[in-house]
């Protein structure tokens, strides 16, 4: 997420059970209803979001963790918790990894088995600016994107959704942001961008009200206000189109609607005062409970019209 001055400047701007390997760790309030054999009806129910899970991610990256620059241990560490994470509740997963600032930094890629390749990219990034825990920006989105995996996992939203956690949007000393996110559009050929069908960015959720649906308006804004209609009948939202500021931003440069979700700028951001202690949990709980509204009703029909628009 951009320098507060420069945006400032700017705005005003995946049978059960054992089929696939360990018993997944879902803590599941039903126990899946079918395998998860190809074109077998999964459970549309999602299991219930659990704050008290987010934040333990949230404690894990931010405090265990710490300072998570681009492309340096602590950012290669937090890839291999999320990783971990993926696949204890049942996906599979892949490392992007690719070279900034004279190191290597990765993206983490989950599906569910089985799941549509060109369906919903629903991201976050996992990395932070010097000296700052990152709380807010972004263990807070990391944390919404992990609980929205579990409670989706055998569920049929998670055959249309690919999670992805992005190393490299802060900027980095190669003067660039964004970078992970950018390597992901790049990979998907053109082929891929032609399919996807959007892009939801989870960054920095957890101090400030209402939620913000953001979009760069550099691509249709059909993602954003779908989101944003379906959030709404949940959580306290409003619309906005804003600055290229976080990972939507590569998508929609390369035409394909997203949306960024966040609760706005807060004295703490990039700070080292950005900490557990400071974020306020009941905004996470908000976002999670606001986007598992969202993403219940997600649906080939849903991806298709936003194919449909370009
Ligand atoms: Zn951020």
């Amino acid at each position: 997420m951009w320098s507060t001055a420069i945006v400032g400047l700017l705005l005003a701007t995946a049978c059960a059970d054992g089929a696939i390997g360990p018993t997944p760790d879902l803590a599941t309030d039903r126990t899946p209803s079918t395998s998860v054999a190809a074109g077998t009806q999964l459970d549309e129910e999602l299991r219930h979001y659990s704050n008290e899970r987010a934040m333990k991610h949230v404690e894990k990256l931010a405090r265990g963790i710490g300072p998570r620059v681009r492309a340096k241990p602590a950012e290669w560490k937090a890839s291999r918790y999320i990783a971990r994470k993926f696949r204890s509740y049942g996906y599979e997963t892949k490392v992007q990894k690719f070279s900034v600032d004279g190191g290597t930094s990765r993206n983490v890629v989950a599906w569910w088995p089985d799941s549509r390749k060109y369906g919903l990219v629903v991201g976050g990034h996992m990395d932070t600016v010097r000296r700052s825990p990152g709380a807010n920006d972004n263990a807070s989105g990391i944390a919404v994107l992990l609980e929205m995996a579990r409670i989706s996992a055998d569920r049929e939203p998670a055959r249309l959704v690919r999670f992805v956690a992005f190393g490299a949007e802060e900027f980095g000393t190669n003067g660039q942001h964004h970078n992970g996110s950018q390597v992901y559009v790049n990979r998907l050929g053109k082929g891929g961008r032609k399919w996807l069908g959007g892009m939801v960015s989870i960054d920095m959720v957890g101090n400030g009200r209402p939620l913000i649906a953001a979009t760069t308006g550099m691509a249709p804004q059909v993602v954003a206000r779908t989101v944003y209609n379906k959030m709404r009948n949940k959580v306290a939202m409003s619309y906005r189109i804003t600055c290229d500021c976080s990972d939507n931003g590569p998508f929609e440069r390369a035409g394909i609607p997203g949306v960024f979700l966040w609760s706005g700028f807060e004295p703490n951001h990039h700070e080292p005062t950005d900490t557990v202690a400071n974020l306020e949990q009941k905004h996470v709980r908000r976002t999670g409970l606001g986007f598992r509204y969202f993403l219940k009703r997600v649906d080939l029909g849903m991806i298709r019209r936003f194919r449909r628009v370009r």
